[in-house]
């Protein structure tokens, strides 16, 4: 059989840990068989992010700037620990915060279904995913302890002119926060929200809390009407979805009762407590996408979860071990999926179809992970456990 070709590359970032392993594996037993694979290699891998002084996370994404699709395998975030355990020069930055800041994006995740695992919302038939704008609020936010005395907000303008707004008298001890947005970053969000539920074809709920925060929740909620309307609302109608501006707590009521299928936008706060209620209620980490898009349409694809670190000590030790790779499967085939729509290769697009129905029906008919089985339930299907090499062999007969 002939391998299929590709045109332009797909910038590969190489991580740390089990994913490290299993990125090797999955390449090798999935990937390259039967695509003849153009990447430009960036390791960001711990030991090379030291060597490089974490430039090569900047060359990486300076390159997905430049090609527009990239795949990330999961890396390692230096705490004081890994300093020590690495020997590292600096305690780095996170490369998923450089990259995003970077390419200015917004992260969607989406979490992958399989029949036979029922996520604790029965009702929940399609996936709900979550866009979480990634820059400041309460992330950017200077607080302090107030005691007895008076907290003000004080905004001083480029000629020096005073604006003062009153928080608090204080009467007795308390506490106090100022935060920030710039309109900017919520246009990017906004415009990554609209480009991203027409390209899945899901409609777009926004929420926020504009009822309370009328200037500072109110600014997000216009600047989405203003680009809706403006740049969008015809594009929606043509695609047959809708964009839906509502209070948080309503989207709260509606996400439980619907069946899922849609795109829920979250200022930053609330992904960050969203995403992790709605990955748990489908299941599992090890079963959750993320897709970093930036409002010029580039494309980063990853795993939610991290490197797996107790695997790999596992792993390090000449143990066999059972880990998930599926969520980095769905990264490799996003990643070729987008790479084939953008250079017009149908075969390209039809193969990252085929490797994802590989990988689900692998699953639905009985073959998976150690962290699987127990969520499994299928009447006529017993569940058996595979170490990982072993069920990316699987995927590969069904191929
Ligand atoms: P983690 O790697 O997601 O793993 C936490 C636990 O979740 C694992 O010990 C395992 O549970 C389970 N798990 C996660 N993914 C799995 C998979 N694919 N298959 C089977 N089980 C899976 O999180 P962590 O241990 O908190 O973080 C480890 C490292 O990852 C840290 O250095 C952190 O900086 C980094 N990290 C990177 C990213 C990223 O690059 N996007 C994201 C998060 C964390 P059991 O041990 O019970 O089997
Ligand atoms: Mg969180």
């Amino acid at each position: 059989m002939a391998k299929i070709q590709m045109r332009t590359p797909i910038v590969e970032m190489d991580g740390d840990e089990m994913t490290r392993i299993l990125w090797g594996w999955i390449k090798d037993i999935l990937i390259l068989p039967y695509v003849d694979l153009k990447t430009e290699y960036y390791d960001l891998g711990l030991k090379y992010r030291d060597e490089t002084d974490d430039n090569v996370t900047v060359l990486s994404a300076n390159a997905t700037k430049k090609y527009g699709v990239a795949v990330k395998c999961a890396t390692i975030t230096p705490n004081a620990q890994r300093v020590e355990e690495y020997n590292l020069k600096k305690m780095w930055k996170s490369p998923n915060g450089t990259i995003r800041a970077m390419l200015d994006g917004t992260v969607f995740r989406a979490p992958i279904l399989v029949d036979g695992v029922t996520p604790y919302i029965p009702r929940w038939k399609k996936p709900i995913v979550i866009a979480r704008h990634a820059y400041g609020d309460v992330y950017k936010a200077t607080d302090g302890k107030a005691g007895k005395g008076k907290a003000e907000l004080v905004f001083t303008d480029e000629n020096g002119n005073e604006q003062r707004k009153l928080v608090h008298d204080f009467g007795d001890n308390g506490v106090v926060m100022a935060m920030h947005n710039t309109d900017k970053s919520i246009q990017s969000f906004a415009r990554s929200c609209f480009n991203y539920a027409l390209d899945v074809k899901l409609p777009l709920w926004f929420s926020t809390k504009d009822t309370i925060s009328k200037i500072y929740d109110g600014n997000f909620k216009d600047i989405f009407e203003k680009i809706y309307q403006e740049e969008y609302k015809d594009k929606f109608e043509k695609a047959g979805i809708e964009y839906m501006y509502t209070l948080i707590d309503d989207v709260v009521a509606r996400i439980v009762r619907s069946e899922g299928g849609i795109l829920w936008a979250c200022k930053n706060y609330d992904g960050d407590v969203m995403s992790d209620m709605v990955a748990t209620a489908y299941g599992s980490l090890a079963m959750m996408t993320s897709v970093l898009v930036s409002p010029d349409g580039i494309y980063e694809y990853e795993a939610a979860h991290g490197t797996v670190t107790r695997h790999y000590y596992k792993y390090v030790k000449g143990e066999e071990t059972s880990t998930n790779p599926v969520a980095t499967i769905f990264a490799w085939s996003g990643a070729l999926r987008k790479r084939g729509e953008l250079d017009e290769l149908p075969e390209l697009v039809d193969f990252a179809n085929r490797l994802e129905k590989a990988t689900i029906s692998t699953i639905e008919q009985g073959q998976m992970t150690g962290d699987m089985v127990g969520l499994f339930k299928k009447e006529g299907v017993t569940p058996q456990k595979l170490n990982s090499k072993e069920f990316l062999q699987a995927i590969a007969t069904r191929i």
